[in-house]
């Protein structure tokens, strides 16, 4: 199996080079705007592997593209992707209702893993938090994460998905809510998502029940990239064996894992 990295040169395509490295993957594309002409071994710390960073998309030459890079460079490697029957595992975030569309009708013809967050971690804080709202659906829900300052969008994926959990669940209630993103003023009938931007963090994702007299609070943080790497190599080699087209998660990557 051969593996294209799009924004090999970043925070998180470096570290998918060795981890997929690692695990004893071929990576033979690796695609960024940046440190053109470098090997993306190099770059992730793991010695030279023979492969330089080129920016070229319609190059791609693999069974599966791993893309961290930014929406509108992800759409474009994706249509790419696409086009040539290449299979996709996307962790960037940020895209708006429109690029999500365009996402989901790229996934007709592709098989696609996407997910904001690949850590199992996350994946497990999920599911935690949909059990704890077929309690708590009663409750007031409010969701604050905090990132380093360089992340470009706010709130995070993960913050956006964990809300909609939350949202579809009351939804089936009865209960329909709005997803409230910065709010100003009072609180109104709606989830509230915040995002805090500062130093190096990682990524934390905390979701709050208040109830009278309780508080129950889920927290997850990440305190390193490499759990979201990790997860990404387990998405490419769950991917490289499915055949159907469509949108999978990380959680129907990690339920293909559990023992029947
Ligand atoms: P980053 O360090 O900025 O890396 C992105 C890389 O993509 C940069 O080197 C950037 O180059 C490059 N790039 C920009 N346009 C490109 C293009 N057209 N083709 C190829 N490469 C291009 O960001 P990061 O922290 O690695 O995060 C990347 C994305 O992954 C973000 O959307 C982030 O939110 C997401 N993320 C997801 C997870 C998850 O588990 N799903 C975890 C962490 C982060 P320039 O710097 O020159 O623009």
């Amino acid at each position: 199996m051969q593996i294209a990295v799009a924004g090999a040169a970043g925070r998180m395509g470096r570290l998918v080079v060795k981890h997929a490295v690692n695990e004893g993957l071929r990576v033979s594309q690796a695609f960024d705007i940046a440190e053109l002409g470098k090997d993306a071994g190099e770059l992730a710390g793991i010695g030279k592997i023979g492969v330089e960073i080129i920016s070229d998309i319609e190059k791609l030459s693999a069974d599966v593209l791993v893309d961290f890079t930014n929406p509108s460079a992800c759409l474009k490697n994706a249509r790419v992707a696409a086009k040539k029957g290449v299979k996709l595992v996307i962790g960037t975030t940020g895209f708006n209702e429109e690029q999500k569309r365009e996402l989901e009708e790229i996934c007709k013809n592709i098989p696609a893993v996407i997910s904001p967050n690949f850590s199992v971690g996350v994946n497990a804080f999920f599911r935690i938090v949909e059990f704890a709202v077929s309690f708590l659906y009663d409750y007031d829900i409010e969701i604050f994460e905090i990132h380093h300052k360089m992340k470009k969008d706010s709130p995070s994926g993960t913050a956006i998905k964990t809300a909609e959990i939350v949202r579809e669940f009351l939804a089936k209630k009865g209960k329909k809510l709005e997803l409230k993103f910065c709010r100003e003023g009072k609180r109104g009938d709606e989830i509230g998502v915040f995002g805090l931007r500062g130093g190096d963090v990682v990524g934390e994702h905390t979701v709050l029940f208040f109830g009278d007299g309780e508080r129950v609070e889920i927290t997850h943080r990440a305190t390193s990239r490499d759990c979201f790497a990790k997860g990404a190599v387990m998405a490419v080699k769950w991917i490289s064996k499915m055949n159907k087209p469509g949108m999978y998660s990380m959680l129907d990557v990690l339920s293909e894992d559990m023992p029947p």
